[in-house]
Parts: structure tokens; C-alpha cells; sequence
């Protein structure tokens, strides 16, 4: 007797098929752009040579032992993480206004801010009373997942111009402007993902000035400081603006799998600024009831890699450079690309953008190319070129070796 199935089966997700897709794929040139994680120059992945000698040292340390971290984790690791985003003379953290907590990487830190909001945010003093989160469109699939699954419903802002390849600044501020106040706004600190378009400094300015007079919160994920521009406290300077008004509350996801290739240590932080240290108390307080039931505690060895990076000299100059080593080897690939499709190919541009430039002027891992759906099927399907229908590509996916094919299929399909 069959027994009946105790979970129907999920909806496949086509990242996962792309992958299966190039995988099995035996063509000699397929290259594979659908890939979230940096690779070198190579094809490879890269382990940091800031990292290579963090773990050596650990490893060679008899007095690490592998005993449970605390509830909210290593604290050395969460003092100099907040350091990190905030800046090391934050007013905040001198105040004591700000709780950190040791996450499962950028996913968990986005998970327990969730719980967080879903248990405490006072949705009853906005006008309809909805438990929401606004998020941009598009944005990473997993928002939607994460909230939807504590019960808060995401709902599309309007962020990216398919028109322009770029922000539509406009339809963000009206949808800021006409939402409730006191609403949950979630921002991409910089190198959005998936469409590598962000707010100019001046329009971040503009952005925190509507958040102040509406009472929103910022709800920041920053999966790619340092990632973005090689610049640690550049690409931190949305939310540091953001803090720096003292009137918006802010929680911050901070992901340290990209910016140190630590993907698979999940080594991540959760950090909530209060208005009051008081506020605060409370605040860490609550996140480590929820962190107790959620992990008990958190993973111990990526955190400590990371701890001893920024908080040794050596370690943290040559993280500084190993950052800016994967930042330049993108932005040298965006600039390739957008050479031979303008200069060499003459590559007629997409939609009604005018140029190839969005590919420069986007930052971070991904680039939108503005394809459509057809035009990435034939690239896919004949120039076994690997991206997801919305023509999204991993800068990290291209070489010195591959980007002279690759750009010869856009210009084929753009004919
Ligand atoms: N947030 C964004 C926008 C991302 O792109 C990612 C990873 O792709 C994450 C969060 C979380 O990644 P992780 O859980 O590996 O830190």
C-alpha cells in the first residue's frame, strides 16, 4: 500500500536548471554566466590569500577549540563587523546603539531580521495595519521566499527602467512617497542584485530625506561591500548615510561570502541601530531569544577567519587589496565587454537605451544586458552561452579567454 506523499513536489527553479543545463552541456567553449560566486581569470574559484593565511593561523593555534560560540556569536567578530558597515568612528556604536548578532551568512542575517519585524514591528500604526515589506523590482528571489515564509508579504517597488537599462528613480520615490507611513523599505546597499543598478550618491540623499519625513525603516542588505567598487567604505555609504540621520530606524544584513569568498562558511551579521541604548538592550535582547530557538549558535570557524582579518594590520591590508583585486577583475570585464560590442563590433544597442554604457555604469557581481527573452534563448540554445531569460549575466563568469565568443553572440542576436 502506497503511502501518501508528505510533501507535494516544489516548482523547479531555472537558476538550478541553467546549471544542470551547462553542466551536461559538452560543447568546448560553453561558458557559464548564471554562476552567483566569483571566479578568477581562470574559470576558477578563488580562495583569498588574506584568508589562506587567517586560516592557517587558526589552524595552527592550539588554543582554538571547537566549543559553542555565545548565543549572539563570536563578539569579537560582531564588534569590528559593525565597524566594518558603520565605520570605525560610528556615533552609533559609540552611543551603544547598535545590536549585532552573529548570522547564517546574508541569508540568515535576512531571515532573522524577518522573525525580528514579523514578532515586534508595530504594523498597527501603519494606515491599513498590512504586515508588508516593500521590495525592489526585481530583486534576489530569496526576499520573497524569506518574508513570505514569516509572514509578512513582500511588495514590488518599481526600481529598474527596462527602457533605460537603468533606475527608474521616479517610480521609487512615488512608491516611497504614496506607501504608509512608518512602512519597511528593503534597500541593496550597493551592487544590486540581480540588475547591478544603484541610486547616485545625491539620489541616496534624496531617498534618506523621504524616509525621515515618513518614518520608514530601512531594511539595508549588503551581500557586496568592497565587491562592488573595491572600495570597503565606499560601497558602505548608503547606509552609513542612512545612520548617520539618526531619525531612520535601520537594520542592516551584512553577507561576508562574496567579499571574502567565505560562501560556504556562512559567516554573516545581523545588525539593528535603535534610536536609545535602552532601545538597544531590548533589541539584542529579543534577537537572542529568537537566535536561541532559531540555532542555538552560530558557526564558529568562518567567523573567526574574518575576526582575525580585521583585526590584524597584515591580514586586513591584504584583505583590503585582495578585495580590490576581485573588484578590478570585474570592472576590467564589464569594460572589455563594453569595448567590443561599441568599438570593435558596432553592436547595434538594446531596447532604447542608445548604448552599450549600462554595462559600465552597473556595478557589482551582475549586469542586465537589456537582451530579450528570445535573443538569451539563442544564445543559450546556440552559442551555449549560459544566462537566466532576463539577459542577467555574472560579470564573474568572463575571461580574458571567453569575452571576445560571448560578445560575439550579443552582437549576432542583436542583428
Ligand atoms: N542578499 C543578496 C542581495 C544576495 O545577492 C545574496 C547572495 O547572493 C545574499 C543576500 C545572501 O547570500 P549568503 O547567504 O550566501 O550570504
Amino acid at each position: 500500500l502506497a503511502s501518501p506523499p508528505l510533501a507535494p513536489t516544489p516548482r523547479p527553479r531555472s537558476i538550478f536548471a541553467l546549471t544542470a543545463r551547462f553542466k551536461a552541456d559538452s560543447y568546448d567553449k560553453k561558458v557559464n554566466l548564471g554562476v552567483g560566486a566569483y571566479r578568477d581569470n581562470a574559470g576558477k574559484p578563488w580562495v583569498l590569500p588574506s584568508v589562506k593565511k587567517a586560516q592557517a593561523a587558526l589552524i595552527a593555534d592550539e588554543s582554538v577549540d571547537h566549543e559553542y560560540l555565545s548565543i549572539t556569536g563570536l563578539s569579537e567578530f560582531t564588534s569590528s563587523s559593525a565597524k566594518l558597515i558603520l565605520g570605525r568612528d560610528s556615533p552609533a556604536i559609540a552611543e551603544k546603539r547598535v545590536a549585532s548578532v552573529q548570522t547564517i551568512s546574508g541569508t540568515g542575517a535576512n531571515h532573522l531580521g524577518a522573525v525580528f519585524l514579523s514578532k515586534f514591528y508595530d504594523y498597527s500604526k501603519l494606515a491599513g495595519g498590512k504586515r508588508q515589506i516593500y521590495i525592489s523590482n526585481p530583486t534576489w528571489a530569496n526576499h520573497k521566499a524569506i518574508f513570505n515564509s514569516v509572514g509578512i508579504t513582500p511588495v514590488d517597488y518599481p526600481y529598474y527602467d527596462a527602457k533605460t537599462v537603468g533606475l527608474d528613480y521616479s517610480g521609487l520615490t512615488q512608491a516611497l512617497q504614496s506607501a504608509p507611513n512608518g512602512s519597511v523599505f528593503l534597500l541593496h546597499a550597493c551592487a544590486h542584485n540581480p540588475t547591478g543598478v544603484d541610486p547616485t550618491r545625491e539620489q541616496w540623499h534624496q531617498l534618506a530625506d523621504i524616509f525621515e519625513s515618513k518614518g520608514h525603516l530601512a531594511f539595508f542588505d549588503c551581500a557586496y561591500q568592497g565587491f562592488a567598487s573595491g572600495d570597503l567604505d565606499g560601497d558602505a555609504y548608503s547606509v552609513r548615510h542612512f545612520v548617520s540621520r539618526k531619525t531612520i530606524p535601520v537594520v542592516i544584513c551584512q553577507s561576508f561570502a562574496k567579499n571574502a569568498g567565505l560562501y560556504g562558511e556562512r559567516v554573516g551579521a545581523l545588525h539593528v541601530v535603535s534610536a536609545t541604548q535602552e532601545q538597544n538592550d531590548a533589541v539584542l535582547s529579543q534577537l537572542s531569544v529568537i537566535q536561541r530557538s532559531e540555532i542555538s549558535n552560530p558557526p564558529a570557524f568562518g567567523a573567526r577567519v574574518v575576526s582575525m582579518i580585521l583585526n590584524d594590520a597584515s591580514l586586513w591590508s591584504q584583505w583590503q587589496s585582495d578585495v580590490k583585486e576581485m573588484a578590478g577583475r570585474i570592472i576590467s570585464m564589464r569594460t572589455a565587454l563594453h569595448d567590443l560590442l561599441t568599438n570593435r563590433l558596432k553592436t547595434p544597442p538594446p531596447g532604447q537605451s542608445g548604448s552599450w554604457d549600462h554595462i559600465v555604469k552597473q556595478i557589482g557581481m551582475f549586469s542586465y544586458l537589456g537582451l530579450k527573452p528570445e535573443q538569451v534563448k539563442r544564445i543559450v540554445d546556440e552559442g551555449h552561452i549560459y544566462m537566466t531569460g532576463n539577459s542577467r549575466i555574472s560579470m564573474a563568469g568572463l575571461t580574458t579567454g571567453n569575452v571576445e565568443y560571448v560578445a560575439g553572440w550579443i552582437d549576432r542576436v542583436s542583428r
